[in-house]
């Protein structure tokens, strides 16, 4: 609550951040629809989970997007409203995106070459797009999945969940594994949640992790066919220094990480045969 409903929640697996998350999320209520970003194969225990830490939702009031026909907009033509409680996956987020919302030429990263402050849905002219749908509460579960893209292409799949999170009001993230040991693959999940915390990639890149500038590289023929192997220059952040001065800095500002044994005392479940 007292980082404004905007955190990286990290603790230990089975330390019950699902619930948590909604716990929290559950007090931006009159802010609602939410939103739910999970794996795919996460989505019906979120809905499941909900049923049972929040049943004052009802199961028609939950909307699990398993296929394209199922996007919001057409459930709440159907339905007469929008649901409550959208769950959708990283991969569908992506396939209901506009071309537009999805580039990473147009995603403003810190210290990139657009002005911050600029709107981050800017240039979306969908009739219908899942991220630029104003979600104001927004759940987003292994959110260690939002590597930042290798290519400048960038990874439309990632793109289209960092601008949701940049966009909305509140944003749990969740993850067990923060990769804290390499660093620059947090970059783009921080940077969405609190902008500017970590600055430009490069300058984080630099400070944190150490640069691989000399690879070998395979040349293929046109056939796709390996025909030698070149060392090349690409620099590329890879492994973690100053790991204790940027967990301090994280711990701080966003990130919340504890040990399963310091919460699941903690935790009364409401169904005792659930557990
Ligand atoms: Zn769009």
């Amino acid at each position: 609550m007292e980082r404004r409903g905007r955190i990286l929640l990290a603790d230990e697996m089975g330390a019950g951040k699902s619930v948590q998350a909604l716990a929290l999320a559950s007090c931006y209520i009159e802010e609602w629809p939410l939103l739910i970003i999970a794996p795919a194969a996460m989505r019906m225990v979120w809905a499941e989970q909900i049923e049972i830490w929040l049943p004052r939702i009802r199961p028609r009031d939950i909307l699990v997007i398993e296929k394209s026909e199922n996007a919001p907009w057409l459930q709440a033509e159907r339905k007469g409203g929008a649901h409550r409680v959208t769950v959708v996956s990283y991969e569908m987020l992506q396939r209901l995106t506009c071309d537009a919302c999805k580039d990473w030429r147009r995603y403003p990263v810190s210290g990139g070459a657009r002005p911050m402050g600029q709107s981050v849905l800017s240039g979306c002219q969908a009739p219908h797009c899942m991220a630029a749908m104003g979600w104001k509460v927004v759940v987003v579960d292994e959110s260690h999945c939002l590597r930042l893209p290798r290519g400048l292409s960038g990874n439309p799949r990632t793109v289209a969940a960092l601008r949701v999170i940049r966009s909305a009001t509140r944003a749990m993230l969740l993850t067990g594994t923060p990769s804290l040991s390499k660093p620059f693959d947090m970059w783009a999940q921080i940077d969405a949640l609190k902008p500017n915390l970590l600055g430009p990639k490069e300058a984080f890149g630099l400070r944190y992790c150490f640069v691989s500038s000399k690879e070998w590289v395979i040349r293929r023929d046109f056939s796709g066919r390996p025909v030698r192997n070149e060392l090349c220059t690409v620099v590329r952040f890879t492994g973690g220094r100053h790991l204790a001065e940027l967990h301090g800095l994280l711990c701080r500002e966003v990130m919340i990480r504890r040990l399963k044994e310091e919460v699941i005392s903690q935790v009364r479940y409401p169904n005792s045969s659930r557990r």
